[in-house]
């Protein structure tokens, strides 16, 4: 069975930024990821270089930060008045938050902070990175009508509700 639109996929993989060769995520040692071919599961360079492999293939591919986590915007880091902050003890460069907006949740973190005001960038922390991806491919099967309706993978390594 090839990979191809709503196939559930199992890979084991690494991911090494390309730029400094510092392994940012791997599944050695540990669980294998599972996730749904053509649903937006996963980055779209990684999605396009697994399309049409098999189980026990291994692929290499470096993806552009277009087609992983996007470029860096400085439009998407910001100041704020301290005051925004109500109700954390200390407010400190690394902390991540979970903003509401009107266009949904947005994941902020910290970069600095001053007397009045706090400077937060809501880059993904991968945004401006190219990356290498090392993949072997575990398992391949069809998703159920019900993982394709909700767009991800139910049981072993996916959602379970
Ligand atoms: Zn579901």
């Amino acid at each position: 069975m090839t990979i191809a639109q709503h196939k559930v996929v199992t890979i084991h993989y690494k991911v090494t930024d390309v730029d400094s060769g510092e392994v940012i995520d791997s599944s050695e040692g540990g669980a294998p990821m599972t996730y749904m071919h053509g649903a937006q599961n996963i980055i779209p360079g990684l999605e396009a270089a697994l399309e049409g492999k098999s189980v026990g293939d291994e692929i290499e591919v470096t993806v552009a930060p277009a087609d992983a986590y996007g470029e860096y915007s400085e439009e998407r880091v910001q100041q704020v008045p301290i005051e925004a902050f109500q109700g954390v003890e200390k407010v400190e460069p690394g902390m991540a938050f979970t903003a509401q907006t009107e266009h949904g949740p947005v994941n902020l973190i910290v970069t600095e902070v001053e007397e009045t005001m706090v400077t937060v960038d809501a880059n993904h922390p991968l945004a401006g990175k190219a990356l290498k991806f090392e993949v072997t491919i575990d398992s391949v099967r069809d998703a159920s009508e019900e993982e394709v309706a909700h767009g991800h993978v139910h049981g072993e390594g996916g959602h379970h509700h």
